[in-house]
């Protein structure tokens, strides 16, 4: 029969790995406690039209990556999550959660773009997300930068730099955007064709370009702090100068305009000198209008999303970050009727509070114990027809090898 494989670009988790990501998790949900935040759990599936409104008609995401379909059997038009963002707004306005009050929110799960897979780049890949609403910075700003850096030096992360930028207000983008199109008309021969055809519906992401061919004419382009009022700049310069006094270190980089619509203001990605041509980890900034876009009252937003899969690209060169499983106790059985037996002391050992792996079936002995090594248990409990009889376990201590002979109601094992 053929077999039916994943689905391009989506990948397995397998046990060899998936302990990395629970340990992971698991920091991660300590770390983003620690900074005030709460959990929110959106639909994976969304209507189409949340993701074209707050995302924007003229993005990679929404004019070439998203999974959308019609639901046969309703009509409904609707799209697997490309980002975290705009389910989570909806969910506010729907929920009033901004109502008096600031929220601090975040989430992780899988996201679906469809994009060429490679390395750090896959069609359904994870990302962890941070929504702060309600509050208007630059302080806030500084915060969540402060807060990605603890991380990273949390998880002993060096090699990754901190980009930032800032993209003013709309009617200061536009002004830019004339310029910048009137600017690249005149070098139009050394557009690539994706920036000739971002030319008049986006072209500050031309700005944004992986193409090193274009890198000089991109670099000479008008830049958009050039068109900032005094309003803006100062706020730039009032979350550089908390970002200073944190001792934190970042690049300027006046190219970095970030692929969605909603962003203004701050904007910042954490790039890695470890991950090649994938190599943006996190990535932000501050999206103010789009919760009144969404249908909410206007209100501040500032956020980002780090990517789980290269996150633990970047881990996984760094010694003592995983602690690979590891179970307290085997159980061992052989003989007629004993496996039942087994079932009622591993029941009664875990009550005990520990870990526990039991054999099933007709094992020999040699590779029962084989099993038992493998694992790392502390103790092996060894189960035969007489210990049935004599309603007993005998407990082995893999390091000493000492053997005891113990009765089922009196059952206790030390924890060292
Ligand atoms: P890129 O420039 O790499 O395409 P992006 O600007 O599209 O990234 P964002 O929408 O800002 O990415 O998403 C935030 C983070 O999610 C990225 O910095 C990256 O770590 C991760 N990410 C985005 N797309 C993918 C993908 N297809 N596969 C794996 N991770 C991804
Ligand atoms: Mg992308």
């Amino acid at each position: 029969m053929e077999k039916i494989l994943a689905v391009k670009g989506m990948n397995d988790i397998l046990p060899d790995s998936s302990y990395k990501w629970l340990q992971l998790e698991a920091k991660l949900r300590d770390w983003l406690h620690s900074y005030g935040y709460s959990n929110i759990r959106t639909p994976i599936v969304e209507d189409t039209r949340l993701f074209k409104r707050s995302i924007g008609e003229v993005t990679d995401i929404v004019e070439k990556e998203m999974y959308s379909f019609e639901d046969c059997l309703n009509g409904d038009k609707l799209t697997l999550r490309p980002e975290g963002t705009a389910g989570t707004i909806r969910a506010v306005i729907e929920h009033n959660l901004l109502y008096n009050t600031t929220q601090k929110m975040w989430y992780i799960g899988q996201m679906f773009r469809h994009e060429r897979p490679q390395k750090g780049r896959y069609r359904q890949f994870h990302q962890l997300g941070v929504e702060c609403l309600g509050i208007k910075g630059p302080d806030i700003d500084a915060e969540i930068i402060l807060m990605i850096n603890d991380l990273f030096k949390q998880l002993n992360i060096n090699g990754i730099e901190l980009q930032i930028n800032c993209l003013g207000s709309k009617d200061e983008r536009s002004h830019h955007r004339q310029d910048l199109i009137k600017y690249f008309e005149k070098y139009i021969d050394c557009l690539d064709d994706d920036a000739k055809r971002r030319l008049y519906s986006n072209p500050l992401r031309i700005l944004d370009t992986k193409n090193s061919k274009m890198f000089e004419v991109v670099n000479n382009a008008p830049k958009l702090i050039d068109y900032l009022t005094i309003e803006s700049r100062s706020y730039y310069t009032r979350w550089k100068d908390y970002l200073d006094q944190l001792g934190i270190q970042y690049i300027e980089n006046h190219r970095l305009v970030r692929g969605l619509d909603y962003y203004n203001l701050s904007v910042f990605e954490w790039v890695s000198s470890n991950l090649g041509s994938q190599s943006t980890v996190a990535a932000g900034g501050r999206y103010d209008g789009l919760i009144a876009q969404l249908g909410g009252v206007d209100s501040y937003a500032v956020g980002f999303a780090i990517g789980m899969e290269r996150l633990l690209l970047e881990l996984e060169h760094i010694e003592g970050i995983y602690e690979k499983p590891k179970y307290d106790i085997y159980i061992a059985n052989f003989g007629d009727k004993t496996d039942i037996y087994a079932l009622k002391v591993a029941y009664k050992v875990r009550e005990l509070g520990f870990s526990v792996v039991q054999n099933f079936g007709n094992n020999s002995f040699k590779s029962q114990f084989k099993k038992a090594n493998n694992l790392g248990v502390k103790y092996t409990l060894v189960i035969g027809e007489e210990e049935l009889i004599n309603n007993t376990v005998i407990v082995k201590n893999m390091q000493s090898g000492a053997q005891e002979i113990v009765k089922f109601d009196s059952l206790k094992i030390d924890r060292e």
